[in-house]
């Protein structure tokens, strides 16, 4: 057995996922996990709020389905009861200036008949309007824009936009086409058996991130906790050594550094790498309501359109609503926001207006990476010159966006590069 230690920086989906790989391999003992932060889980974390008197999420993640490398692990660490499946799949959307709603409704096969039934799809579309799209998008080979690749469609607003916000963190202008189509033929062509939105039951840091802690903590695995990583020694194109909390690290001869780093931190704890610089913001807000809270169509989330928020979930007395490609609203103030918001969520209880309860607002102002072209370039082209280094994080797999999915699909890799 081989006597290398593996040094992990940062305690993300991807560095925890990296550390999965290596406990399965029978290197728990001798994997190290070093986070700057109180808390693992990075972006995907809960932290408790003292008014709500419970764990709010920093922003609802939505798995899907298709996302089988995080599925699998939390199975394999206890965790797969946390998570609630929409079965079949179903996204309700209301769209409330017009004040109407309707539900997308994918068949759980390949074959999409769900386009040829009018309470499956958008109202006043048709089959053929999918198709077209779909098959633009898929076979489009320019590195252009999903607004460029769709140009007079009649499903941007209420299609193509709403998903290309959730899944991609951008809006169609910008959004890269051939990202977008990964999505798709990962997720959307394959039918609803893929395409099923999970959510976590309580929250993120309960039902995700705790019991791979468990799962890693178990096997022996070092987590060091409060322990950014700083001034890295490099020579020779290799890592010799470390800080970590007051240690020195030093780095022998056949051990490997993981770096899980996100990509603004790799641009400024490596400068021989050249990661994407551009970022996109979500801002969440949670609101405590009632235990009766219902929204329209009795649905426990929605898809909003023609709203300041985008998407809408409702968990016991706490109304969550996500707005992603939020940079243009990083200017207002809390309140402001949440007024703002607040008047999506009365029209999608079908209230006219209340006062505003307690709220919370949460920003992430670098919650992923910009996927434009030219961003998805510098994805493309990232290369590492450090011999004893491995990278890891959301922005390196370039099939997939800023993802949980593709967070840990990347320290799978890196883990098994290392080990190799
Ligand atoms: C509000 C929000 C909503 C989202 N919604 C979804 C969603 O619905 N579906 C989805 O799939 N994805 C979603 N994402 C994206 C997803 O959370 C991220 O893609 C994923 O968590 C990134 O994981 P990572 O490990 O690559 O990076 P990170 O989570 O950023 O982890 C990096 C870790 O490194 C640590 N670190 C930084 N510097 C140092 C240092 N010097 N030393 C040691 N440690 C360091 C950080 O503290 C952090 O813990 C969302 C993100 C946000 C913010």
């Amino acid at each position: 057995m081989s006597n290398a230690n593996y040094h992990i920086i940062g305690g993300g989906l991807a560095g925890l996922s990296a550390a999965f790989y290596l406990c399965n391999k029978g290197m728990g003992k001798r994997t190290y996990i070093y986070e700057a932060s109180a808390h693992l889980g990075g972006r995907c974390y809960s932290f408790y709020d003292k008014n709500f008197d419970k764990n709010l999420d920093n922003g609802t993640h939505m798995i899907m389905s298709c996302n089988k490398n995080l599925l699998n692990m939390l199975k394999k660490c206890g965790g797969a009861d946390g998570l609630e499946h929409i079965k079949p799949a179903v996204f309700p959307f209301l769209d409330i200036a017009e004040n109407y709603g309707w539900l997308l409704q994918p068949s759980n096969g390949p074959l999409p008949l769900f386009l040829f039934n009018k309470n499956k799809t958008i109202p006043q579309t048709t089959a053929k309007d999918y198709i077209i799209d779909a098959i633009n998008i898929i076979k489009e080979e320019k590195n252009c824009t999903l607004s460029e690749t769709l140009k007079g469609s009649k499903l941007i607003n209420n299609l193509w936009k709403p998903f290309c916000e959730s899944a991609l963190n951008i809006s169609p202008e910008q959004a890269s086409t051939k990202i977008f189509a990964n999505i798709m033929k990962k997720a959307f062509a394959l039918g609803g058996l893929s395409s099923r939105p999970i959510f976590v039951k309580h929250d993120l840091s309960t039902d995700i991130i705790n019991p791979i802690e468990n799962y890693l903590h178990n096997y022996g695995v070092n987590i060091i906790k409060n322990s950014p990583v700083r001034d890295i020694k490099i020579e020779q194109s290799e890592i010799k050594s470390f800080k970590a909390k007051d240690a020195k690290i030093d780095i022998a001869k056949n051990d490997k550094i993981i770096s899980t780093l996100p990509a603004w931190s790799v641009n400024k704890s490596f400068p021989d790498i050249n990661a994407p610089s551009e970022y996109k913001s979500i801002i969440n807000a949670h609101f405590l309501v009632s235990l009766d809270t219902k929204l329209a169509g009795g649905n426990s989330f929605l898809g909003l359109i023609n709203g300041t928020a985008h998407w809408i979930f409702v968990k016991n007395n706490v109304v969550s609503t996500t707005i992603s490609n939020a940079d243009e609203l990083l200017k207002y103030s809390d309140e402001e926001l949440a007024t703002m918001i607040w008047k999506d969520v009365c029209k999608a209880r079908g209230r006219v207006a209340a006062f505003m309860p307690e709220y919370k607002i949460v920003r992430e102002k670098r919650a992923t990476i910009n996927v434009s072209p030219t961003q998805q370039e510098i994805r493309e082209n990232i290369s590492n010159p450090y011999k004893n280094m491995h990278l890891a994080g959301d922005w390196i797999n370039i099939e997939l966006p800023s993802c949980m999915e593709g967070a840990i699909l990347s320290g799978f890799n890196a883990a098994k590069n290392a080990l190799s």
